[in-house]
Formats: structure tokens, C-alpha cells, sequence
């Protein structure tokens, strides 16, 4: 009896191209963190669930993947990795030099509807830079987020905000934290029921709100809600320090929107938030997340330790650059040795033994194996691409010789199998 087993819905299959084109773009996110002195670090793929109930938000718990282990704890696959990362600083590494700059890059989950763009299981690479609060901390983490994808060839939109500007002068007009978080989502989804609920729930003032977000555009638009929100002062040192993160900006030539809607689904953020956008994604079109979270990890270890970062959506990064066919190199099969019958199958092997052990790393080198004739092996590897076949016949071993393929010319010749080695260390 067969059994038609598929892959669990919102899960995906990488077969080896898309694999190469994968490693390929997180190679170059990598080489920029690495150049801005960051250190790689991994978390565990499942947590108690309680670490996510802190502060990550309503929506990240609704999507979360939850189960009991045998021994009855109550468990989760991480749905993101910055509470895990505070969680690891509060537990591991609180003796360590700040600024600690750390990234990882691994799967999330989150019981998701599953469209282009959006999976249940999908990648996610990010950065956390603990210990400083000030601006140049800020302006660091955008300009990697936005280096990253320069290095990419990826053409983007960044869109900035200063949490603390809603969040203020929601506490202000008295909304509860509770009553915050509600808001807070409807607004990071563009959600139209929003102007309702305000007019519902937030006894006065509430047309504030709703003309804070509508602000966006460039640096100038701070004076306007420097005037808006002229009665609510802990706003204006919000909207202040935001100004300093812009001017950064301005002078490392790092183009941006202010975009006072930017609320972020998830709930630590408590100062500047960031959004980066590509078009050719469509309705998914945000590629990046990030901002500021200075209580977090105090939650975690009753130390205060401020905190910023961003994850890049991996999936989608990768869906841009195969969108817009940006140049990276082809993964080829270099060499594949062919013996001509089973006769010479011995020397074949032991080619491909002496090949392999003096190109560690270096060059690919594969034996036939399913019993071609010469002329099917070299249809082969035609169609897998393959740089050079070594065809190992009977009358060139008597003179100490194989010949040498090269597929892309088409030119054969004939080599001592002394110089074997010098011949592929020069191609
Ligand atoms: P969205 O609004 O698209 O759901 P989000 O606000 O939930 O995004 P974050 O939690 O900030 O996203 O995660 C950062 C990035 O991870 C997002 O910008 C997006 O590119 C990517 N991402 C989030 N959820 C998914 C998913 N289910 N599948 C693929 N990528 C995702
Ligand atoms: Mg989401």
C-alpha cells in the first residue's frame, strides 16, 4: 500500500536552485552585518509560551503554534525572535561588554492563511543591538537594514515613526494600556472600523488621533505635529528625539518618509519604529520591521537594559530579487568523470579520489554512476551544465593520458594524467 503524504499547509519544499538563490542573498545580508561588527547567534526553535505573552502583542498570540510537551509544560514554536534574544541576553549573556550587536537568521512560525508572501513556517534574518539609547544607536540599525538591501540591488521605501508619539497622547486622553494595544493594531492594520471605535471609546480629543496619522511626508511634517500635539509634552520630547534620529539620516544620505500610522503589530516598542517597503511585492510588500524596545528586557531580568533592532522578512527579500532577475552567479557542476566502460571504471574512481582531495572546497567532482554509454554521460551533463567531463578511456590510459571536455567551448584535449591538477588549478 503507498500513502500520499503532503507537506503541512503553509510549510514549503526548497529544492536545491532555490536553495542556492537562498543561501545566495542571506550571504550578502550577512557580509553587511558582519562589516557593521555584528556576531551570529541562534535561539532555540520552540520556548515556554509565557516569554510571548509579555509583550509581543495580541496578534503574535493569536498566530502562535502551542502545545504541551510529555512532561505538561506549556510550550510554542517562536513566532519571532527578539523576546527570545532578551531572553537569552537576561539568561545568558548579562556580564558581557555593551554594546552587544548579535543577529540570527532562522525559521518562524505562525498560524498564518497562508497567500504569496505569507507561509506558516518562513525565515526570518535580524538584528538586535543591545545596550545603547541614543540616536546614533538608532541611525546604526537603519542604515544596516538599508546597506543590506543596497548591497542586494533592492530598490526600497523606508517609512519612520517615534512610538512614543501615539502611545503618549493616547495616555494623555486617558485611553487604558488594554484599550492602547486595541487601537494600536487596528491602526498598524489600516483597519477602516478605527474612526468608530476612537469615536466609541475615547471620550475626548479623539480627532487627534485620527489627524496624527494622517501625517506623513518629509522632515518638515514634524512641525506640524509639533503644533497638533503642542498641549501633550511628553509627545513633543517623542517627536524631539525623533528629529535626531532624521537628522542622522540627512547627513549619512539615507532617504526616508515620516509616517506618523507606523504603529508596529508587536507591543514592546516604546521609541522609533521603522518599515521598509518594496513595490513589486504588492499587497505584501513590507520586507522589514523594526524599532526601539528599552523595557523589555527589564521584564526579563529586572535590569534596565535598552534595545533596538529589525528582522528582515527572508521570503520575501528573496521574492524581490528573483522579481527583478538581479544578477547572481549560477551554481555549476565543475568536472564530471566519465569511464568510457566498466574497465576503466577503476581508473575513473581514482581520478575522482585524487581530484576531490586536492580541490577541497575548491571545485565540484562528480562520478557517472547510472551506466551511461560516452554519449548519453555527455548529453548528461550538456543538461546539468556541467564545466568540464573527463572522458577515461582504454587507449589514452596506455599513453598516461585522459582527455578534458570543456562543455562551454566544446574543445577536447588530451592531458597527462601527471598534470591533471596544474590543468584545473589554472582553469
Ligand atoms: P505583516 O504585517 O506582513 O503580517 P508583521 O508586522 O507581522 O508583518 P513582523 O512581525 O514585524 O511582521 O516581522 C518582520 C517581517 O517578517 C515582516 O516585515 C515580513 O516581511 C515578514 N513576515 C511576517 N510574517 C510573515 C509570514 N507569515 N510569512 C512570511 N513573511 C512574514
Ligand atoms: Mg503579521
Amino acid at each position: 500500500m503507498t500513502m500520499k503524504i503532503k507537506k503541512a499547509r503553509g510549510t514549503r519544499d526548497f529544492l536545491p536552485e532555490e536553495m542556492w538563490l537562498r543561501d545566495f542573498v542571506e550571504k550578502k545580508i550577512i557580509e553587511v552585518f558582519e562589516t557593521f561588527g555584528y556576531r551570529k547567534i541562534m535561539i532555540p526553535t520552540f520556548e515556554h509560551s509565557t516569554l510571548f505573552k509579555i509583550k509581543s502583542g495580541e496578534e503574535i498570540l493569536e498566530h502562535m503554534y502551542t502545545f504541551k510537551d510529555k512532561g505538561g509544560r506549556e510550550l510554542c514554536l517562536r513566532p519571532e525572535a527578539t523576546a527570545s534574544v532578551c531572553r537569552m541576553f537576561a539568561e545568558e549573556m548579562r556580564g558581557e561588554k555593551k554594546p552587544l550587536r548579535l543577529y540570527y537568521s532562522c525559521p518562524m512560525f505562525r498560524y498564518e492563511e497562508p497567500q504569496r508572501g505569507r507561509y506558516r513556517e518562513f525565515w526570518q534574518i535580524g538584528i538586535e543591538l543591545i545596550g545603547p539609547k541614543n540616536e546614533y544607536s538608532d541611525a546604526e540599525v537603519i542604515s544596516l537594514a538599508s546597506l543590506a538591501l543596497k548591497n542586494l540591488g533592492i530598490t526600497h521605501k523606508l517609512e519612520i515613526n517615534h512610538i512614543g508619539i501615539l502611545r503618549n497622547l493616547l495616555r494623555d486622553l486617558g485611553v487604558d494600556q488594554k484599550l492602547q494595544s486595541r487601537i494600536m493594531t487596528l491602526i498598524d492594520k489600516k483597519d477602516p472600523s478605527l474612526e468608530d471605535f476612537l469615536k466609541k471609546n475615547v471620550k475626548k480629543d479623539w480627532e487627534k488621533i485620527l489627524e496624527l496619522i494622517q501625517l506623513r511626508g518629509e522632515k518638515e511634517i514634524l512641525a506640524r505635529a509639533t503644533e497638533l500635539l503642542s498641549d501633550h509634552k511628553s509627545c513633543l520630547l517623542s517627536i524631539e528625539e525623533l528629529k535626531r534620529i532624521l537628522d542622522i539620516l540627512d547627513y549619512i544620505e539615507i532617504e526616508y518618509e515620516v509616517d506618523m500610522s507606523i504603529a508596529r503589530g508587536l507591543e514592546y516598542y516604546t521609541g522609533m519604529v521603522f518599515e521598509i517597503k518594496a513595490e513589486e511585492l504588492g499587497s505584501q510588500s513590507q520586507i522589514c520591521g523594526g524599532g526601539r524596545y528599552d523595557s523589555l528586557i527589564e521584564i526579563l531580568c529586572n535590569e534596565k537594559v535598552p534595545a533596538v533592532g529589525f528582522a528582515f522578512g527572508f521570503d520575501r527579500v528573496v521574492e524581490v530579487v528573483k522579481l527583478k532577475g538581479l544578477n547572481f552567479p549560477e551554481k555549476r557542476l565543475d568536472i564530471l568523470v566519465v569511464p568510457v566502460s566498466e574497465e576503466e571504471r577503476k581508473d575513473a574512481i581514482k581520478l575522482v579520489n585524487s581530484l576531490r582531495n586536492n580541490f577541497i572546497g575548491k571545485l565540484s567532482v562528480t562520478l557517472e554512476l547510472m551506466n551511461r554509454s560516452l554519449r548519453k554521460a555527455l548529453e548528461y551533463a550538456n543538461s546539468i551544465k556541467a564545466r568540464y567531463v573527463i572522458i577515461v578511456g582504454k587507449r589514452d590510459l596506455e599513453n598516461g593520458k585522459v582527455t578534458i571536455k570543456n562543455m562551454d567551448l566544446g574543445k577536447e584535449e588530451k592531458i597527462n594524467l601527471e598534470e591533471i591538477t596544474n590543468f584545473f588549478k589554472e582553469a
